[in-house]
């Protein structure tokens, strides 16, 4: 299928008017295309290679449609670091129709009624980095929004001084967020709460159509989803930075990436974004921020759904379901199948061991993934040894109760302890370069973004050490 031959289709304009304004692209000037993911083409149903494609070009740019294509912004408020926000909505951002189960959307295509006191673009370097990491986080096994195209332009955008203004070409199956039911409820619109919810279960959970409980059903689909990505990013060391609800996809996938990181050496308490002073979204408070955020999409829903039986159902399901995927992940990143009494223990005591250790969180899981008695390579990557050299010794103990051979232990650890994470670094090399209109680094992180459990013996920069004075660095919100 060709690119330019999609269909799409409109369904979140059935809706009524209040959930969107239908509003025009404004066009970049001299735009090009940087970056495409045939990845994420395929989810597209597109097999044709993108990357000289004007057709998409100017798509993505706004300055063509493809057949069925209306373009709008979605409405949406949100609780922004606990305080309600009031009406936020896609202020730069356009949404172009679905097609194959995915809505497509430009992000930083101009202004929109939402845009408040923005410019409706966003910077080269911001979308650099929402570009391949949503891909990364695909390659990662993480339910994420997509990014098939990124492009560039000469368009001038102030932030802290003049950038380029770019636009990415993303996908999701839903862009539902916690805040699109926020809106509905703070603006008295409790009739059109049902309609969300019966347009969520279509988009998200049509196994759920009819069902009894239909509503109390899809709550406790959103906790179990949730809790599941939660897991998932504590797993890899992922903090996203900007937890506000309207930045919670309703269908529990990782959205809007802003001042991310991958945490450098192990420290639970650190906080990637620079606004966040208190460290309400530090990578360690980011389960029970989620939950939070649960507790508020339970409150806004109660016209519809009973609050306390949506709260005994966070109460039941979101901490274990939570545990359960954590543990389970965690276990298999030490390369434990067996299950023994010991094995909870052990675990909290590596995260103290690390936490203590200041190693490199993804570099030790690599290093753990060749074990084979020798602790030399991993102490030699930390400032202070004892308690890992410690867990160690009792880790050495522990395997000895498994029953693969050490190489098939390797080989599945190897393939759930990626090589390759976009540290912040590595990512920020990537934009410098970007902005002398020098693309290769973008393509080949989204070589390595895809595939970061193989070695890419070429590509071996990708994954070199944080320099000291960049490691575990706070970002800016700017973008
Ligand atoms: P974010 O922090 O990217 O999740 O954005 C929070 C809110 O601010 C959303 O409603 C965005 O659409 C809006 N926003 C962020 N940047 C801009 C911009 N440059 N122009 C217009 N709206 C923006
Ligand atoms: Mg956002």
């Amino acid at each position: 299928m060709k690119f330019s031959n999609l269909k799409l289709t409109t369904p979140y304009l059935k809706l009524a008017p209040l959930f969107y304004e239908k509003v025009e692209p404004t066009p970049l000037h001299k735009p090009f295309i940087i970056s495409t993911s045939q990845s994420a083409a395929t989810l597209l149903g597109v097999d044709e290679d993108l990357a000289l494609d004007e057709v998409l070009l100017a798509i993505v740019n706004g300055e063509r449609k493809l057949e069925g294509s209306e373009t709008f912004a979605m409405c949406y408020a949100g609780h922004q670091f606990t305080e309600f926000s009031g009406r936020l909505g896609d202020g730069r951002v356009l949404n172009l129709g679905k097609v194959n189960g995915q809505n497509l959307q430009l992000k930083g295509a101009g202004l929109t009624l939402y845009s408040r006191l923005g410019d409706g673009r966003a910077v080269l370097r911001s979308s650099i980095r929402e570009y391949l990491m949503s891909e990364a986080m695909f390659g990662l096994g993480i339910v994420t929004s997509r990014a098939l195209a990124l492009i560039g332009s000469q368009t001038d955008v102030r932030r802290e001084h003049l950038e380029k203004g770019a636009i990415v070409l993303r996908l999701s199956p839903t862009w539902v967020r916690f805040g699109t039911f926020e809106y509905l409820n703070a603006y008295g619109e409790h009739d059109k709460l049902k309609v969300l919810a019966d347009y969520v279960i279509d988009e998200s959970f049509p196994y759920l159509k009819g069902c009894e409980d239909m509503y109390l059903k899809m709550y406790t689909e959103i906790v179990k989803n949730t809790a599941t990505t939660l897991a998932k990013w504590q797993s890899v060391g992922f903090n996203h930075g900007v937890m506000n609800t309207d930045n919670m996809s309703i269908d529990g996938r990782t959205i809007d990436y802003g001042p991310f990181a991958f945490l450098d050496d192990y420290d639970p308490n650190f906080v990637c974004n620079e606004t966040d002073k208190q460290g309400m979204y530090s990578f360690s408070s980011q389960p029970k921020a989620a939950r939070w955020n649960l507790d508020m999409l339970a409150r806004v829903l109660s016209p519809i759904l009973d609050y306390e039986l949506s709260e005994e159902v966070l109460d039941d399901l979101y901490w274990s379901t939570y545990t359960k995927s954590c543990s389970e992940i965690m276990y298999k990143k030490m390369g434990l199948q067996t299950k023994q009494d010991e094995d909870k223990e052990l675990l909290e005591a590596l995260l103290r061991a690390l936490a203590s250790a200041s190693i490199d969180y993804t570099e030790f899981f690599r290093k753990l993934s060749r074990f084979s008695g020798d602790k030399s390579e991993i102490l030699a990557s930390c400032v202070r040894r004892e308690s890992l050299d410690a867990w160690l010794d009792r880790y050495s103990i522990r395997l000895e109760k498994e029953v693969l051979s050490e190489s098939e232990r390797h080989k599945k650890m190897l393939a759930v302890n990626p090589k390759y994470v976009l540290k912040n670094h590595i990512l920020q090399e990537a934009i410098e370069k970007a902005e002398e209109h020098d693309f290769g680094m973008v393509n080949e992180l989204l070589k390595v973004a895809l595939a970061p459990f193989d070695e890419h013996p070429e590509l071996e920069h990708l994954c070199k050490a944080t320099p000291m004075d960049s490691k575990n660095i706070k970002l800016s919100c700017s973008s």
